[in-house]
């Protein structure tokens, strides 16, 4: 079998993986976090389950880089370096400096994170720095206005995503393990605007690649975020009585 129809076969994949896991999950929570529970196979310590499941996707990325370094233009520097801020910070920052980093987090999931940020890590490199069409990201895509609207859309996400994360990391102070009711930035509209911000971050990504790996990616994250989004929310309304009754699950004053 060529490569081409293995890639093509695991971006359609990546599609269908999207339908289960967002049908899966509004039945399912996904066992991690306050959701924790038993009856999951083995578990790792939260803060190697989080460094071993997103390492693929900053190395793939990286060795098809390398790999197609000679197709290189600006457009794809910037691409590589907006995906490389991403996941150095969730690979080597995130993963140090999370509270209860010691906590549990099943295996499977790590396992099945660790494959899927492989296979979207290759679909992504690969598309960029092979399969695009050739002179699509040369230096008139800078000028393209979904271009520059998906990397605006990808910076403003990300920073939505890593400001709400420091929020959530400052509720436990010395040692602390239990939940606080989260206040400030985008808290004010949504249960968790670190989601929104990261729903935001990979639809930027689809907009200024325009590509189907960039648009699959963008769709898998909204299916397995929203539903999560929506579990936290209920959450929250149940263990805190007194929970801001006006806050929406995930996208300011809409859902
Ligand atoms: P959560 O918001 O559930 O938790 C983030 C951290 O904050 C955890 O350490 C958590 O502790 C702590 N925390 C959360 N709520 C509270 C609270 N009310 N009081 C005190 N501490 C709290 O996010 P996730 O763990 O699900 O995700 C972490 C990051 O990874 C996010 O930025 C998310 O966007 C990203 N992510 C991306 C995915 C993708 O598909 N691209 C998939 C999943 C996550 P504890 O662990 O003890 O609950």
């Amino acid at each position: 079998m060529n490569e081409i129809i293995i890639y093509r076969i695991l971006l359609i994949s990546i599609f269908i993986f999207a339908a289960i896991v967002f049908t899966a999950l509004f039945r399912i929570c996904a066992p991690y976090g306050r959701h924790l529970r038993k009856g999951w196979g083995y578990y790792f310590p939260a803060r190697w389950g989080w460094l071993l499941m997103e390492f693929p996707a900053f190395m793939v990325m990286l060795i098809f880089f390398f790999i197609g370094i000679s197709k290189t233009t600006a457009v794809t520097v910037i691409f590589i370096l907006l995906w490389a801020a991403h996941y150095f910070h969730r690979t080597f920052i995130y993963s140090f400096i999370m509270k209860g980093g010691g906590k549990k987090f099943p295996l499977i999931l790590v396992a099945f994170a660790f494959i899927f940020n492989s296979i979207n890590g290759y679909l992504n490199g690969r598309y960029l720095f092979h399969f695009a069409p050739a002179g699509k990201y040369n230096a008139s895509w800078l000028h393209d206005p979904r271009f520059i609207t998906g990397v605006i859309i990808f910076i403003a996400g990300m920073s939505i995503n890593i400001y709400s994360d420091h929020i959530l990391r400052g509720l436990r102070k010395n040692g602390q393990a239990g939940y606080l009711i989260p206040q400030g930035g985008l808290f004010k509209y949504v249960s968790c605007p670190n989601y929104f911000g990261e729903i935001l971050e990979w639809t930027g990504w689809a907009i200024a690649t325009w590509s189907l790996p960039g648009l699959a990616f963008a769709v898998f994250t909204s299916a397995n975020l929203m539903p999560r989004a929506f579990s936290n929310h209920r959450w929250y309304l149940e263990y805190f009585p007194d929970y801001p009754g006006d806050r929406k699950a995930l996208i300011p004053f809409l859902i």
